[in-house]
């Protein structure tokens, strides 16, 4: 029997990073991709001096005094936009009438707001002084040449896709996504189509951890659902070694006179790393070992499935794919409610974390029921022995 941390910890030493990388063109295909190599910016963004304002791009000097009462006038040499690829000359007693977005002509110092002006066309009368260097946003303020845009082993989201379209770079080196092969087992299994008799009922390991593989970033390889017949189970797992880098199952691994993974293994020589958790739910979880490639089979009740997929599978995935934090998020938080059962074991509960509170949902907490994990987004992780927890009191949030 193993903790938590110490399953986690056996797992993890079997995963190393993929070493394979593929080159993408920058497109929102690379949402949730691992970067594999430091990328530096490759030019000054902004690329040039340019007005944050509209207004007129002009000396200070011309300026300094001026005021409601006593105007400086000046003459207004032409108009720049954003986009506008001129380079205007804008000598002392001039002004450029110059809008948000537009390049500041090297010879301007500074842009006045056009609220402080009579916004002329010929010319501009100008009613408030502006200190050198007033209003221009300096090429490369935002992101330096050769700034760490991305940092190798960072997970891209639309932030770090937004730097690199700024500097104008096409395509990005990331790790090859991890395929993941997914096998739920069971005899009383069926597909949503089918006609269910009495006695049976309808999968739903399978669309649930299909999802969260695709969220993760994973190449899924679903394998049809197999009977409790270990041969069977045997050959479907066979078919997908060779190509998974990491294979899941769930269902039979519990102590039921049918529980197949446990004669399916043995089938493939596989090496048991650990059975049996000390946690509830996903206690039965097993974790084995085919040439180098890890078989992680999970409990069949949905509920559980989804809690040793979280804190067991999910890192591993994590670190196939080069992410060198991961480990879920930790933190204490405040319970909204009352939970009213003791937990001789240590517990994970499915629950809501709203930024200051945690709330448990109250439909029922059992390991085969899935409902309340639609509007949850954390694990509540109560230790061995924890009594019933009364409303404020702090709990251990792991979040999804
Ligand atoms: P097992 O882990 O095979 O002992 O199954 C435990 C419970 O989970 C049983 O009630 C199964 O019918 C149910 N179960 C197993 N696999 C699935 C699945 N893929 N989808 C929904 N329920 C399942
Ligand atoms: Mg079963």
């Amino acid at each position: 029997m193993e903790t938590l941390e110490s399953a986690l910890k056996l797992i993890l030493s079997h995963v190393s990073p993929l070493r394979d990388t593929e080159t993408l063109p920058l497109s929102p295909a690379l949402l949730g991709r691992i970067a594999a190599k430091n990328i530096l910016c490759p030019m000054p963004v902004p690329p040039f001096d340019r007005s944050p304002l509209d207004g007129y791009a002009l000396h200070a000097e011309d300026i300094q005094s001026a005021s409601r009462e006593t105007p400086a006038m000046l003459r207004v040499i032409g108009e720049a936009c954003a986009g506008c690829t001129t380079h205007f000359s804008v000598a002392p007693g001039e002004a450029l009438r110059i809008m948000t977005g537009a390049p500041v002509p090297q010879s301007c110092d500074c842009v006045i707001r056009q609220e402080d002006t009579d916004e002329g066309e010929e010319t501009v009368q100008i009613y408030a002084p502006v200190p050198s260097g007033g209003n221009i946003c300096l090429a490369g303020e935002d992101i330096q040449k050769d700034a760490l845009i991305v940092p190798r082993g960072a997970r891209l989201n639309s932030g770090y896709l937004g730097l690199l379209s700024s500097c104008g770079i096409t395509e990005v080196c990331v790790a090859r996504r991890p395929r993941i092969a997914l096998l739920c087992t069971g005899d009383e299994l069926k597909q949503p189509g089918e006609t269910i008799e009495y006695g049976q009922i309808y999968d739903s390991n399978q669309l649930v951890l299909s999802c969260r593989l695709m969220e993760l970033g994973c190449e899924l390889m679903l394998l049809k659902a197999t009977s409790d017949e270990p041969d069977e189970t045997a050959r479907a797992l066979e078919g997908a070694l060779p190509k998974a880098d990491l294979v899941i199952t769930t269902g039979g691994v519990s102590v039921g006179k049918r529980d197949v993974m446990h004669r399916a293994l043995p089938l493939l020589s596989a090496t048991r790393l650990f059975w049996r958790l000390a946690m509830k739910p996903g206690s039965p979880m097993i974790a084995s070992e085919v040439s180098g490639r890890l078989i992680l089979s999970l409990s069949g009740n949905p509920f559980a499935a989804l809690v040793n997929f979280e804190l067991l599978c999910v890192p591993a995935i994590r670190k196939l794919m080069g992410d060198t934090s991961p480990l879920p998020q930790r933190f204490t938080a405040p319970l909204a409610g009352s939970f009213p059962k003791k937990s001789g074991q240590r517990r994970f509960c499915r629950a809501f974390f709203d930024g200051q509170q945690v709330h448990l949902p109250s439909a029922n907490h059992s390991n085969g029921s899935l409902s309340g994990v639609e509007t949850s987004n954390c694990l509540i992780d109560l230790p061995a022995g924890t009594p019933p927890i009364q409303a404020g009191e702090m709990v251990e949030v792991v979040m999804l």
